[in-house]
C-alpha cells in the first residue's frame, strides 16, 4: 500500500519550468523551423551501423562487463595514447552516454553542502545533478567573451569546493579553450588541489584551432567523452570515463547497480566508430559555423563561436532573452532561451545542426526580427 509519502524531497531541488515553456508555445507550431536541437542531423556512419546489426545478429545481446567490453576500453585506450602519449594503465568505464558518467560522477563525489564550480553559461545536466544531489552551485560569469578567467575561478574555490566543470567546446556557447587557457586553468586547480571535470563531448566539432584537452596537463582530471554528437549515435547511449583510479572504481560499482552497463551491440559498434573518418561531417559543421557567424554578428553583435554546434546570441537591446525568444517562436523559429543554462537572461542558443536550407530560413526570420 503507498505510504502517503509521495515524491521524494530531492526532486523538489529541480526544475524544468524553463526549457517547458518554450516546449508549450512550440506545440502550437505546425512545422517549425528548429534551431533547438542538441544533436547532429548527419546519421551514424554505414560501417558502425553495420557492425551493431551484425552484434545483435550474432547474439551480442547480453550483459556485458559493467566497465565495458575489453575490445571497447582497448579500443579507447589506444586512441588516448595516440592523443596524450599515456603509456600507464589508466582504468577506462564505458558509460551509457556522457550523461551516464555524469550521473556516476555527481553521486560519487558530492556531499550535500558541497560546492560545484560551473562556469555561466553551463550544460543544464550539471546544475541539476548538483542540485540532485545536495551540492551548491557556484557560478563563475564568464559573458560576454565567455573566457575562462583564471583569477575568477580561483576566487570561487572555497574549503567547500568538490569540483570545477568545464565544458569545452561549450554547450551553449560554442566556446573552445585553447591549450594555453587550459593551462592556466590548470594552475589554479592544481594550487588548491582541485578535481576538475572535463566534459569533452564535443572534441569533434573544432573549427578554428586544434582540440585540447586540460587532461593532458593535469592529472587529477575526470575526462569523459561520448559517442552521441561525433557519431550521431545520441540514441545508442554511449560514453567513456577516465581518470583517478579512485574514482573510476567507485563509479564502476555504482554502475554496477544502476546502469549495469552500456548497450552491448552500441559498443561493438563503438569500436568500429571509432576507427571512422568524421572530417566530412566536421566540415560541415564549420561551414554552417559560418552562415551563423555571418547572418548574425552584425545584427546581434555575435562573438564567432569556435566549436560545438551552437551559437550564443545577445538579444537585441531592450527586451530580454526570454521576450525574444517567445517573438521567434511566435514567427515559427524555435531558439533556446539562454536562461535555461545561466543565471541571466540576456542570450539565446542556436543550433546550427539542421539543413542549410532550414538554417538559412530560420537566420533569416532571426535577422528580420532583430531589425
Ligand atoms: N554534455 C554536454 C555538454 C552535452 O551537450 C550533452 C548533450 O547534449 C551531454 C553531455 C550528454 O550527452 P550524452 O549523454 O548523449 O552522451
Amino acid at each position: 500500500m503507498p505510504t502517503g509519502k509521495g515524491i521524494a524531497k530531492r526532486m523538489e531541488r529541480l526544475d524544468a519550468s524553463g526549457i517547458r515553456r518554450v516546449f508549450d508555445l512550440a506545440a502550437s507550431l505546425a512545422d517549425p523551423i528548429s534551431l533547438a536541437i542538441g544533436q547532429p542531423d548527419f546519421d551514424v556512419p554505414e560501417p558502425a551501423k553495420a557492425e551493431a546489426i551484425a552484434a545483435i545478429r550474432r547474439g551480442d545481446n547480453k550483459y556485458t562487463v559493467t566497465q565495458g567490453t575489453a575490445e571497447l576500453r582497448a579500443a579507447v585506450a589506444a586512441a588516448c595514447a595516440e592523443e596524450f602519449g599515456w603509456e600507464d594503465q589508466r582504468p577506462f568505464l564505458i558509460t551509457c552516454g556522457v550523461s551516464g558518467a555524469l550521473m556516476l560522477a555527481f553521486l560519487v563525489l558530492v556531499d550535500p553542502g558541497d560546492e560545484v564550480i560551473l562556469l555561466d553559461p553551463y550544460f543544464v545536466m550539471y546544475e541539476h545533478l548538483t542540485n540532485l544531489t545536495g551540492g551548491v552551485v557556484v557560478t563563475v560569469d564568464t559573458y560576454p567573451s565567455f573566457d575562462p578567467e583564471p583569477a575568477k575561478i580561483e576566487s570561487a574555490i572555497t574549503e567547500r569546493t568538490r569540483m570545477l566543470v568545464i565544458n569545452s567546446p561549450c554547450n551553449p556557447s560554442g566556446r573552445v579553450y585553447s591549450a594555453d587557457e587550459l593551462k592556466a586553468i590548470a594552475e589554479v586547480a592544481a594550487r588548491h588541489e582541485l578535481l576538475v571535470v572535463s566534459d569533452e563531448i564535443y572534441d569533434l566539432f573544432c573549427y578554428d584551432q586544434p582540440f585540447a584537452s586540460i587532461a593532458s596537463f593535469y592529472d587529477n582530471t575526470l575526462l569523459m567523452r561520448g559517442f552521441s554528437k561525433s557519431y550521431a549515435m545520441t540514441g545508442w547511449r554511449m560514453g567513456w570515463c577516465t581518470g583517478p583510479a579512485e574514482i573510476i572504481e567507485k563509479m564502476t560499482m555504482l554502475q554496477q547497480y544502476s546502469f549495469v552497463c552500456a548497450p552491448s551491440m552500441a559498443q561493438a559498434a563503438g569500436v568500429v566508430a571509432l576507427k571512422c573518418d568524421m572530417s566530412a561531417q566536421r566540415e560541415a559543421y564549420r561551414r554552417k559555423r559560418d552562415m551563423v557567424y555571418e547572418a548574425l554578428r552584425e545584427p546581434f553583435g555575435l562573438i564567432k563561436p569556435g566549436g560545438a554546434f551552437y551559437a550564443f546570441v545577445p538579444a537585441p537591446e531592450g527586451v530580454t532573452a526570454t521576450q525574444f525568444v517567445e517573438r521567434a517562436i511566435a514567427n515559427n523559429v524555435l531558439i533556446i532561451p539562454g536562461k535555461v543554462f545561466s543565471r541571466r537572461d540576456t542570450h539565446f542558443r542556436v543550433s546550427y545542426a539542421t539543413s542549410d536550407e532550414k538554417l538559412a530560413r530560420g537566420l533569416e526570420i532571426l535577422v528580420r526580427l532583430a531589425r
